[in-house]
């Protein structure tokens, strides 16, 4: 695992459960809003040093009394050759384990449904399918993103799908095309984008007219509850 950094609690990753984070290096999209640019480009990230699997694993022995969960985020986990291996190690000593991923390779997500390893799955969804190659190499296949929403709405315990709200991959008639492509979905986080942080595209959060006001990220909110059961912005 080519592992970005660590961090050692977090009470509001993972719901209801009190986690350590896991990020992972490397990604495949480039969004210009991203919080995490030094794990896109290649340095590193992170809190503490932990940054080595040894390390990680002996500092997850040690804490099993105090930690319920583990958080494998990025980056892209799913690129990472590696990843079910891990996540069964985890697993294998008893803790729960979200996985964050842009659903970019969902025959990894297949394979990762085949075994009881992830308890919760958070898919980033970047805007509607035709608009994908903004934030995507010219060869990606956006039915990709499709086909790891059916998997993850068919077999994944719990999941939420989330959108950072960004100009322009957001916009009500975008939101109303993504709510068609997650109709009945359990769950739908809308994020308000900070601009208080360093980010891919630091010419981006320079530009006020990429970000919505609270009024606005109420009314996406309200549109999107018309397609799935829950809908929050956070
Ligand atoms: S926001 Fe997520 S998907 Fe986008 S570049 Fe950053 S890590 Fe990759």
């Amino acid at each position: 695992m080519k592992i970005g950094g660590f961090q050692k609690n977090s009470l509001i990753d993972f719901p209801k459960t009190i986690a350590c984070i896991v990020f992972t290096q490397g990604c495949n999209f480039f969004c210009p809003y991203c919080h995490n640019p030094d794990l896109v480009a290649g340095s590193t990230y992170g809190t503490c040093n932990l940054k080595d699997e040894a390390g990680i694993f002996e500092f997850l022995e040690k804490r099993k009394q105090f930690l319920e969960g583990v958080v494998i985020t990025g980056g892209e986990p799913t690129l990472q050759a590696d990843l079910i291996p891990f996540l069964r190690k985890i697993k294998g000593m008893g803790y729960k384990l979200k996985l964050d991923s842009n659903g970019s390779r969902p025959e990894v997500l297949e394979r990762i449904f085949q075994e009881p390893l992830i308890d919760f799955i958070s898919m980033d969804i970047k805007t509607r399918l035709i608009d994908y190659p903004l934030v995507v190499p010219e060869k990606f296949d956006v039915s990709n993103i499709r086909d790891s929403i059916r998997l993850i709405m068919e077999k994944a315990l719990a999941y939420e799908f989330r959108t950072t709200c960004v100009r322009p991959f957001i916009s009500v008639e975008i939101l109303n095309d993504i709510g068609c492509m997650v109709k009945g979905a359990k769950s739908y986080i809308l994020q308000k984008c900070s601009r208080n942080v360093t980010v891919l595209d630091p010419g981006f959060i320079k530009k006020d007219l990429n970000f919505f006001s609270d009024k606005e990220m109420l009314e996406f909110k309200n549109i999107i509850g018309k397609y799935v059961v829950t809908s929050m912005v956070r």
